[in-house]
């Protein structure tokens, strides 16, 4: 029987097990599953260079699952448990056991795991897990390998095997802007998995300590928000990535729609907060509380958008 798991830092706060002020409360608990160690290569990931507290720039403190369970009891505020997971063998019967165990909480699951076989897919499926997350992470095809240690093609092997068993919409991916796609990789990519019946929701590249991408950049506040666009126009707006218009080096020049259709997503404002399950919050998952925001914990001022989206 699992003994411990680790909780992220605001959603400790949120439940009770840390002393302490959110700027922006989380809505969902976040767990992360690890037993042996993740064997995953992902270089981007403090994980996969031997055991850390960090997932991001993000502390995951390690509490019992007793504690957890107590500390759910108590609270009202939470919309969903999302059970993210190491690469490690069997690490689907982990995640699981930490479903059952919690699902007296009576709130919907999210997992978030590593290529899977179609065996625990279906045993994810059985045992109530309401969407189920394979993250493809990197749209740059050619650097894939690199930066995940994996080939893409068996990523998006597994995620047509989760659309066939959870369905379309309750299938999701991550993708992180910034590992050396350009913005024109990730429309595609974003599109690509959205029209397989997968939901993307984006990430930030952000530099952890100790990792091969220690020293890299983040990506621009400018071209993270054009893919935001580009990925509520895509799902929201049955666009296509091929309706946008991009410069030689792969920049969103165009969206291919007209100017009131922008101006009504930058006044809507939550396309540029995050998008995922829903009661997905994650707050600061990549950026500290001061800002600038990537992913926007609250809704973010249209002037600002429209300074930010044709900016660098
Ligand atoms: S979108 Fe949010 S809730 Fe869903 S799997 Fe990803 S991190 Fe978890």
């Amino acid at each position: 029987m699992i003994e411990s798991v680790r909780v992220s830092y605001g959603s400790a706060l949120e439940l009770g097990l840390l002393k302490g002020m959110a700027g922006a409360r989380s809505t969902t608990l976040y767990l992360f599953v690890s037993d042996a160690g993740c064997r995953g290569s992902c270089a981007f990931c403090p994980q996969s260079y031997g055991e850390s507290s960090k997932i991001s720039r993000i502390d995951w403190p390690r509490f019992r699952v007793e504690e957890v369970a107590r500390a759910l009891r108590g609270s009202g505020t939470l919309k969903r448990i999302c059970v993210q997971c190491s690469d490690e063998p069997r690490i689907a019967y982990k995640a699981e056991e930490i479903v059952r165990r919690l699902a007296s909480a009576g709130l919907p699951f999210s997992v978030s795991a590593p290529p899977l076989s179609v065996e625990e897919v279906g045993m994810l499926k059985s045992a109530g897990v309401e969407i189920l997350t394979i993250p493809v992470d990197c749209a740059d095809k050619k650097g894939y390998k690199s930066v995940k240690g994996r080939d893409l093609e068996e990523t998006l092997g597994s995620l047509k095997e989760v659309v066939k068993v959870f369905g379309r919409g309750r299938t999701g991916t991550h993708i992180i802007v910034g590992l050396g796609e350009s913005e024109r990789e990730a429309a595609e990519m974003l599109d690509s998995v959205f029209r397989m019946g997968i939901v993307p929701s984006l990430f930030a590249f952000t530099p952890v300590k100790g990792t091969k991408l220690e020293n890299a950049g983040r990506p621009t506040l400018g071209a993270y928000r054009r893919i935001q666009v580009a990925r509520h126009l895509i799902v929201k707006a049955g666009m296509k990535a091929s309706d946008f218009e991009y410069s030689q080096d792969g920049r969103i020049t165009w969206f291919g729609c007209p100017d009131e259709t922008l101006d009504e997503v930058l006044r809507r404002g939550e396309p540029f907060m995050v998008r995922g399950c829903p009661g997905c919050n994650r707050p600061y998952f990549n950026e500290k509380a001061s800002g600038p925001f990537y992913n926007y914990p609250f809704r973010p001022d249209p002037k600002r958008l429209a300074e930010e989206l044709w900016s660098n």
